[in-house]
């Protein structure tokens, strides 16, 4: 027996893309339900980030990752202001630490400008001396736009946000089969060893991590439009002494990523990395967010031309989190891939892949794209 349901939009998945969409639904009169598996909202990617704010610098010029890290960033800067969301624009340095490194500070300059960010200060050896003396580099970057936020405050306050537009978040409810309909889809979803059918005009697929997955359950959409899926997990250090650094640093980029770099929470603790790891087993229910104690004795080398200070034993295994991905190490840059009625030709239908990062910064505006691809 599964009772029947219905409700105008149905957000699959309450990460931060998923609780962003579902506000910016609710917000424009939509009854909204938003479907969540696990037993709270924010426990996967969403839980296991940076949790920066991006300026919007590296992306390349006229990408999705560029339009919507930028904009993004601007709105989420104003949402946590109104909303009591902690966050803090510490701002970052991106610092060269061998001379043969200056040409590409001055592609950063170029690469951000042409994405609007055009607040990037240039800094001398002295500049950075007087910024972090702990640093060890020849020159480099400030970004003034790029900040640290509450991830998790964050997620509450976008669901609060939604629920005070009416919207519905259900728990332990894992959407399970999707059948297209003549007026929208029902889902089928299995609720804590109960099962419901639920009936929306409007379905938006932010499963994160199983975007791939949900896809593939709707019965109407061609495979074409299911890219493959790819994890790369990232492992951090948690860095057990007090920080010497007040603001984010990054080494200049190094092929195929940004370096290991440190991050600092909203409480001062310190962590390096994301590292990239490809995984061989791209199925997300066999993840393993275990992180190799050998991950200090390998980052050490790679943080210690810019903070020659670092020793092993101040590092401890931190955390991880995986980025979904569409493809593999041969295409290491890879775009958030959208795809709404205008490409698979499903209306009420969009399914989000490949959130990756920035993926919290850009959440806000990536909501404004989706619901223009619904109305
Ligand atoms: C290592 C790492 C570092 C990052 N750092 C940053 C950063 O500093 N700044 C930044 O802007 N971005 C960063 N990101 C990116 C950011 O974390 C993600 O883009 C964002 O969290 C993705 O949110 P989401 O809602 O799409 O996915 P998720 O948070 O994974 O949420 C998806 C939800 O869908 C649910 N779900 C799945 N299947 C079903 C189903 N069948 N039925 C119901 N529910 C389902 C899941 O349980 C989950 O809760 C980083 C990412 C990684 C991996």
């Amino acid at each position: 027996m599964s009772d029947n349901f219905s409700c105008d939009a149905v957000v699959i998945g309450a990460g931060v893309v998923g609780l962003a969409v579902a506000r910016q639904l609710a917000m424009k009169g939509l009854e909204t339900i938003i479907l969540e598996k696990n037993e709270h909202f924010g426990m996967e990617t969403s839980a296991r980030n940076s949790e920066v704010i991006h300026a919007g610098i590296y992306y390349p010029k006229g990408s999705q990752k560029a339009r919507f890290c930028v904009r993004g960033r601007d709105l989420l800067y104003r949402f946590c202001q109104s909303h009591g969301v902690g966050h803090k624009k510490i701002g970052k340095l991106i610092v060269a630490t061998r001379v043969d490194q200056s040409g590409k500070l001055a592609a950063i300059v170029k690469a951000a400008a042409d994405n609007g960010v055009e607040d990037l200060k240039p800094l001398s050896k002295a500049d950075i001396a007087a910024l972090e003396p702990d640093l060890s580099a020849v020159e480099g970057l400030f970004s003034p736009s790029t900040g640290i936020i509450d991830s998790h405050q964050y997620m509450l306050a976008l669901l609060g946000a939604a629920e005070n537009q009416g919207a519905t978040l259900v728990r332990k409810a894992e959407v399970t089969a999707i059948a297209k309909m003549p007026e929208g889809y029902a889902l089928r979803v299995a609720n804590d060893g109960e099962t419901f059918v639920l009936n929306a005009r409007l379905v938006v697929n932010g499963a994160g991590l199983w975007a791939q997955h949900v896809a593939s359950l709707i019965d109407a959409l061609p495979r074409r439009f299911v890219p493959p899926l790819r994890l790369a997990k990232g492992s951090y250090a948690i860095l057990s002494v007090a920080s010497p650094f007040k603001h984010l640093v990054y080494p200049v980029p190094e092929p195929g990523g940004l370096g290991v770099h440190l991050t600092l929470d909203l409480g001062g603790q310190a962590r390096f990395g994301p590292d990239v790891q490809w995984l061989d087993d791209n199925d997300p229910a066999h993840i393993d967010y275990a992180v190799p104690p050998s991950l200090p004795r390998t980052f050490v080398p790679r943080i210690a031309p810019y903070w020659p200070g670092v020793r092993e034993e101040m590092l401890a295994p931190g955390y991880s989190g995986v980025r979904p991905k569409t493809g593999g190490p041969e295409n290491p840059y890879q775009d958030f891939h959208i795809e709404g009625p205008d490409v698979h030709g499903l209306s009420g239908l969009v399914n989000l892949f490949a959130m990756e990062s920035p993926g919290l910064t850009a959440s806000l505006a990536v909501a404004e794209h989706v619901e223009s691809l619904l109305t």
